[in-house]
């Protein structure tokens, strides 16, 4: 065909693909989901667009999901009449990977040998559509984009080029078929072109999808019938969804292929009824730190998924939160215009936000540590971003401490161990542990035995300075005058030494401010501290290096 043109994918596509033919992930079974995930996204955004644009002239009358196999071509195709894609964007979508934290995710699985922990990482960016290729040695994909004339064939064996070329009588929407390696076959539980097997995994890993999913019957003659149950799992009672059918609905909605962390659900019903069902993930994303990262929440209106990554509905630092939320009372319609000043969608953040911390609160130990491992940088940023719920921040906060060498400590717990007559919880910022240990502040507050936090997270000199914890402030012990027990002696040592401190002061000249003498010393001669509202060396160096 001359009109057949040969593309080459982006070389981290390459990459990945590599990994997936070579398979390092145990679970293969899980391509299915993907296809049936992308196919299920792919109608929900057709229903969107007919809602949002009254002129698309789109096919909305039977929207579903139909999977054909067959066992002699040894094929197995998925295929939606949903949104499909542009010639322009298989190319962008499909030939490139364009999830941000690619290039550290294969950095790291270069230097990983152990396959388990290959898995692990390959699990965590969750390989959508490429892991076609765990299963197939050839995969075929024809789509067309609603609303437009002529569809696109795309054709790759994964090996680093893909063929593209018009394909006039595409109907609307996508397919994929997948040509099945051989060796799948002679393992019964995994032939994914024998019905019963691929009816059982669209069961385990698909219930949930609110649209139909569609196979011919058993016997093999007769019409389709509807594999799927399509129930809204947020709109169900907890008692009646099992655990895995929410982890799945997890990885559907997350893109995460592990399991998540905890699973948090709010009802509200009354004049403004909504549903919410949101997961913390037990792993980071990779793009946690990038700046146009998604939020994780999905808003739904009666059913009807109407946008991703809602921000309205979580703040910045709990972008991590990944779930649904299913509003009774906004128009379909809605936009993000209204939605920014919609009070009801307020009332609905607030309370999210509130449940959130409070169930990061209740977590057992284990998964305690797993999260605060995983997402204290981004809580930090909460500590200063919102006021509001500071305390409730600070509650779930850990820090390192003097207390212990490696294990990190509630403030509600430093609180419990403070000395007698301690009015202040003391901290000392630095680059290092090492560094902050061996400070010459340190040198009093551990002789007399004072818990001091360590500090080592450039984000602590800014929310350290917002306000206190359970009625006390923070403190830093290199900041101000600090008298742990002054005793009458000390004012008469300052009038013995005053010649010799009033000469330091001159001979410093503009250099410092004032000398005096200090209890915190028990070794060093002097030590150079800052004034109550100075900035720290390490602030001073942020600020600078921001060009400040
Ligand atoms: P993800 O779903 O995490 O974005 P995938 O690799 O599964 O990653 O899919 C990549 C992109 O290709 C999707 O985001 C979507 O834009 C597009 N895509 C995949 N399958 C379909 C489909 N059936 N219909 C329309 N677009 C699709
Ligand atoms: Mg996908």
């Amino acid at each position: 065909n001359p009109v057949t043109e040969t593309l080459e994918f982006q070389s981290e596509a390459r990459q990945l693909l590599q990994l997936m033919i070579h398979s390092i992930y145990s679970n293969k079974d899980v391509f299915l989901r993907e296809l049936v995930s992308n196919a299920s996204d792919a109608l929900d955004k057709l229903r969107l667009e007919t809602y949002q644009d009254k002129d698309l002239q789109a096919d909305t009358a039977d929207l579903h999901i139909e999977l054909d196999l067959d066992p002699t071509a040894r094929t197995l195709t998925v295929r939606d009449n949903g949104i499909g894609m542009s010639r322009d964007e298989v190319v962008a979508l499909i030939g490139t990977i364009a999830k941000s934290g690619t290039a550290e995710l294969l950095g790291k699985l270069r230097e990983t040998k152990d396959a388990a922990a290959s898995a692990d990482l390959i699990g965590q960016f969750g390989v959508g559509f490429y892991s076609t290729f765990m299963v197939a040695d050839k995969v075929t994909l024809v789509t067309r984009r609603a609303g437009t004339d002529e569809g696109v064939r795309w054709e790759s064996t994964g090996e680093g080029t893909y063929t593209i070329e018009p394909a006039p009588d595409a109907p609307q929407g996508t397919s994929v078929t997948l040509h099945l390696k051989p060796e799948d076959q002679e393992d019964n539980l995994h032939d994914y072109a024998a019905p019963a097997t691929v009816r059982s995994i669209v069961k385990r890993y698909s219930d949930f999808i609110t649209w139909p999913i569609r196979m011919a019957p058993e016997s093999g003659e007769g019409e389709p019938e509807t594999v799927n149950s399509m129930k809204a799992l947020w709109a169900r009672s907890a008692s009646d969804v099992s655990e895995e059918e929410i982890t799945e609905f997890y990885r559907h909605v997350s893109h995460d292929w592990n399991a998540p962390l905890e699973t948090i659900r709010l009802q509200a019903e009354g004049t403004f009824e909504y549903q919410a069902l949101l997961f913390i993930p037990s792993r980071a994303p990779f793009d946690l730190f990038v700046r146009e990262a998604k939020r994780g929440i999905q808003l739904y209106v009666k059913r009807v998924f109407i946008m991703e990554d809602c921000e309205e509905l979580v703040p910045e630092y709990l972008r991590f939160v990944k779930g649904v939320v299913d509003a009774q009372d906004l128009s379909l319609n809605v936009s993000r215009e209204i939605l920014q000043r919609d009070r009801q969608i307020q009332l609905i953040r607030k309370r999210l936000v509130r449940k959130v911390l409070s169930t990061i609160k209740a977590l057992p130990e284990e998964k305690y540590q797993t999260f605060w491992s995983e997402f204290s940088r981004v809580m930090k940023e909460g500590l200063v971003a919102d006021q509001d719920n500071r305390d409730a921040i600070l509650e779930i906060c850990s820090f390192p401490s003097t207390h212990s060498a490696d294990e990190q400590t509630r403030l509600s717990a430093y609180v419990e161990r403070m000395k007698e007559g301690q009015e202040h919880i003391y901290y000392l910022t630095g680059e290092s542990r090492t560094a902050i240990e061996n400070s010459p502040h340190m040198e009093a507050f551990r002789d007399k035995g004072y818990e001091v936090l360590v500090l080592t997270d450039p984000i602590d000199e800014m929310w350290v300075e917002g306000g206190g914890f359970d009625g006390r402030q923070f403190q830093s012990i290199a900041k101000g005058q600090i008298d742990l027990d002054p005793t009458p002696a000390d004012e008469e040592r300052t009038s013995e030494f005053a010649d010799l401190l009033g000469w330091m002061t001159t001979a410093l000249g503009d250099t410092v401010k004032e000398v005096r003498l200090s209890t915190r010393l028990t070794t060093s001669p002097a030590c150079i501290v800052g004034d109550d509202h100075d900035l720290t060396p390490q602030l001073e160096k942020m600020y600078r290096a921001m060009g400040q």
